[in-house]
């Protein structure tokens, strides 16, 4: 029988959830909605050292922030596994319990080396010319560990509390293959594999034997994690099947990096001139917070609409996608094998997408807050009029301002170019005869300043759109240009026709 669809997502909290985690946790979300299966949330905190204040927090509100909340694990549901943090399940022996038994069928072993010890072995090595010199088959029989120490020293070292930690086992020269969901059939030779550390000196276990634990316990039927972890993919084929849990362990997909829009290298949070984290972080180890995709102005339905393209096709040319259709078309067979590169300019135009579907309603919910911080009050039918014409040519909310806030304050200089380009002795007559036709209009409405250009234009000849533009918004392009006027309003129109006559 098939398992049960259960997946988890694991991180560590050593940093803010970056935008490359997000979409492992949208792969895991997605499929698991697929197959009515379970999404879990399991935080790896056993490297104490490397452990985040807040990091955890923030792990969860970006979840719930994207939608794509997990139904088990840490901030979430009463699932049957608890606890979901990895240094709690410590406390209680989970880990130990399996260590022990690597141990005593012989395929772990006590180390006892120092950090200067090993530091020594690999400054020996890399002066033999060796490649990335590591602790496995071969270098192990010159370190002090349980298999060139004799039994008495090994016990006499454990029984005074000598500092040790348990390694792995690893073959010298053995075939290891395993099925990648995604990279099929991958084959490694375990001289290739280093002796990893299982538990280290403090006790905890490391990542490489926690996560088969808790894979094992927790029912995981797919590990989908980052392509980073794919070459430590062998040593934990083999950690499995030394517990004879290989038939039980959980299938792999090993997902492809998110690259830089240059395509060469993974995105740097440093570097990147665009979000990397979907909402703002701020690392305590330093002074300036990253700001987020939420902060930048995203919808959390494009930022998952974007990250679901990362590395995932649909298959069609179609582009958006909500997470509820995703969740019905998503499948590992269409995830890519090679680096996905990120484009920030696309990102934008999927916001944009999103905002075009907001009803004017929202939009204009959405920006009065910037209006009054800007010191306007306006009535909720002028908003509304004023997103419908200018979200043509916004793609976030913020930019209702930038690109419409003539609509709300007076020019105070006019388009130079416009101005040195069209105005000449004509202008100023023509300008003040239609403003004269506006003045003379009984109605302000679209049909009504339409038809009284056209009236000055049959009397004055052709007058130039653009440059009314300009006198009465100051700048070069925009919406609709009646439409525009008639929301500005009669009075208001005149007045900068006047001044903008008087001034230039
Ligand atoms: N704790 C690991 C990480 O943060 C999880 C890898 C996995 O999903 O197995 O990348």
């Amino acid at each position: 029988m098939e398992k049960r669809v259960r997946v988890r997502f694991a991180p560590s909290p050593t940093g803010g959830l970056h935008m490359g985690g997000v979409r492992t946790a949208l792969f895991n979300y997605l499929f698991a909605k697929k197959h009515g299966g379970d999404f879990i949330l399991r935080i790896e905190d056993t490297d104490q050292t490397r452990f985040v204040k807040g990091a955890e927090e923030y792990i969860i509100d970006a979840l719930k922030w994207c939608g794509i909340e997990p139904n088990e694990g840490v901030g979430f549901g009463d699932g049957a596994h608890k606890p979901y943090r990895q240094s709690e399940r410590k406390e209680l022996g989970i880990y130990q319990k399996y260590a022990e038994k690597l141990i005593s069928s012989g395929h772990a072993y006590y180390a006892f080396d120092t950090e200067e010890e090993i530091n020594a072995m690999r400054k020996r090595l890399e002066a033999a010319k060796v490649v990335a010199p590591q602790y496995n088959s071969v270098t192990r029989q010159n370190m002090r560990n349980s298999l060139t120490l004799s039994e008495d020293e090994v016990k006499h070292l454990l029984d005074t509390k000598v500092k040790y930690v348990v390694r792995l086992k690893v073959p010298r020269n053995e075939e290891i293959r395993f099925n990648d969901i995604i990279r099929g059939w991958v084959t490694v030779n375990s001289s290739q594999v280093d002796d990893k550390v299982l538990l280290k000196s403090d006790g905890m276990p490391t990542y490489h034997l926690a996560h088969i634990v808790d894979d094992i316990e927790m029912e995981i039927s797919h590990a989908v994690r980052g392509e980073e972890w794919l070459p430590s993919a062998p040593a934990h084929i083999l950690i499995y099947r030394y517990l004879g849990l290989e038939n039980e362990m959980p299938k792999l997909a090993h997902l492809p990096l998110i690259l830089n829009p240059d395509g060469n290298g993974k995105i740097s949070k440093r570097e990147a001139r665009f979000p990397v984290f979907p909402l703002s972080w701020q690392d305590p180890r330093e002074t300036a917070p990253y700001i987020g995709y939420k902060e930048a102005g995203y919808y959390p339905e494009a930022f998952v609409n974007i990250l679901a393209l990362l590395g995932w096709n649909p298959g069609t040319n179609e582009e958006i996608f909500s997470v509820e259709e995703l969740s019905q078309i998503f499948d590992f067979e269409r995830v890519h094998k090679s680096g996905a590169k990120f484009d920030p300019e696309k990102a934008k135009w999927f916001n944009q997408q999103y905002l075009r579907k907001k009803s004017d309603q929202e939009l204009a919910d959405a920006f009065k807050p910037v209006l009054s911080e800007k010191g306007h009050l306006r009535d909720n039918a002028f908003v509304i009029e004023f997103c419908k014409l200018v979200k043509e040519k916004v793609q976030f909310v913020h930019e209702f301002w930038e690109q419409g806030k003539y609509v709300f304050e007076a020019p105070v200089e006019y388009d130079a170019k416009v101005i040195t380009k069209k105005w000449n002795e004509n202008s100023k007559t023509l300008f003040t005869s239609v403003l004269n036709k506006f003045k003379s209009t009984s109605e302000w409405t679209i049909e009504s300043i339409t038809k009284s250009f056209h009236e000055a234009e049959a009397e004055l000849g052709k007058i130039d759109m653009q440059l009314l533009r300009v006198l009465v918004t100051g700048v070069a392009g925009g919406p609709q240009l009646f439409d525009m006027l008639a929301l500005i309003g009669k009075e208001e129109v005149q007045k900068r026709m006047e001044t903008a006559l008087s001034k230039l």
